[in-house]
């Protein structure tokens, strides 16, 4: 993979500023005034607050680029793929006219037939029953041409999807959702894992994050994002913590997390004094406001004036999720080759 690939945004206070980071911290010790959502002992750096000290500590976050670190996977995926004796191909199903699944199904596609895999894209109708789609999930297993297979989620209601995981042969579950596969993954052992976590933890490798014995908080325990990343940190040997709603005191439990990773699906969420100074934070969420504006879980105007390092939305864990399913498709490609 290309070097890591990040840039400095917002240099307010030039290089001294990180240098000054524990006396700012006590040259703030008085009472906090009403627009600053900062401790009392701490600044809370927001660009608008007038409280903290104008330009005493105000830490400026390396912005991880996910976009730059997901082309580098891709070009890899393209070399490789060409190497390869036989074209890796993957099948991608898509049931019903949702248009939001219609747009990620197109980009799969064309993201994987431009890195030399062969994409094939099956529509069914809304009404496909789940013994129709089961009998084609069958018939992609026995279809040697065939190396993975993704079923654009969500599905109709008269289908389970749990079905469908089960349906899929383990060695072309690409998106990771077949129980064998979760079991692998919390075991620690070779398996194809979930795209998105899968995508989280090159983004943190990529952009220089240290993960042996670092203090994790991941907020959220989806099947789809969190739960699967906590078994890839624990694999890296980082200290993980989730959290969840039902969390007390969710804003303290991140402040004290080294590396603070978001999937919660509610826009901005975590502010600014939520994050320890010089923090990573990742933010899975992709939201849309009434604006019509993207946002993530993080309030990134804010958390990026204390955080050391941080994703945007859009361009941080977004491009990873389909760069790590052609890799996942190019994993499954080799090893049902070997
Ligand atoms: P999900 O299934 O709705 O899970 C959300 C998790 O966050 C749950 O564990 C929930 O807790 C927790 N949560 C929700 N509100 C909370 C709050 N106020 N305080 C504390 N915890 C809270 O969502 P998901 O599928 O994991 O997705 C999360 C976000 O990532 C969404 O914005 C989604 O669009 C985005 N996403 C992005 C990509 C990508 O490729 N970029 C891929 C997948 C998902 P409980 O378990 O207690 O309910």
């Amino acid at each position: 993979m290309a070097a890591p690939t990040v840039r400095r945004v917002r240099f307010w206070a030039g290089r001294s500023a990180l240098r000054r980071r524990s006396s700012a911290f006590e040259a703030v010790r008085r009472p906090v005034s009403s627009n600053c959502r900062s401790l009392a002992s701490r600044p809370c750096f927001a660009p608008a607050c007038t409280h903290c000290e104008p330009g005493a500590a105000r830490m400026t976050a390396r912005i991880i680029n996910g976009k730059a670190i997901a082309d580098a996977i891709r070009a890899g995926v393209a070399a490789q793929a060409a190497a390869l004796a036989c074209q890796p191909g993957l099948a991608v199903v898509l049931v019903g006219d949702d248009p939001a699944s219609a747009v990620y199904v197109r980009a799969k596609d064309r993201a994987a037939n431009a890195t030399g895999i062969a994409a094939q894209t099956l529509h069914l109708p809304a009404d496909t029953s789940q013994d129709d789609l089961l009998a084609e999930i069958a018939r992609l297993n026995a279809d040697p041409a065939v190396d993975g297979i993704l079923v654009q989620l969500p599905l109709p209601q008269q289908i389970d999807p749990v079905a469908v995981q089960e349906a899929m042969d383990p060695a072309k579950d690409v998106d990771g959702f077949h129980p064998l596969n979760v079991g692998r993954l919390v075991a620690g052992r070779e398996c194809l894992a979930p795209c998105t976590p899968l995508g989280v933890m090159r983004l943190l490798r990529g952009g220089g994050t240290v993960l042996d014995g670092a203090r994790v908080l991941v907020l959220g325990r989806s099947v789809l994002v969190g739960r699967p990343l906590v078994a890839m940190l624990l694999a890296a040997d980082a200290t993980v913590t989730v959290a969840h709603s039902h969390t007390r005191d969710l804003p303290e439990a991140c402040r004290h997390a080294e590396v603070l990773i978001v999937a919660a699906g509610r826009p901005e969420l975590v502010r600014g004094n939520w994050v320890r100074p010089g923090a990573t934070v990742i933010d899975v969420g992709v939201n849309r406001l009434p604006s019509g504006k993207l946002v993530g879980d993080v309030a990134f105007d804010e958390c990026a004036v204390v955080a050391g390092a941080i994703t945007p939305v859009p361009g941080g864990v977004g491009p990873m999720t389909i760069a790590c399913l052609l890799s996942n498709t190019l994993t499954a490609a080799v090893r049902r080759r070997e």
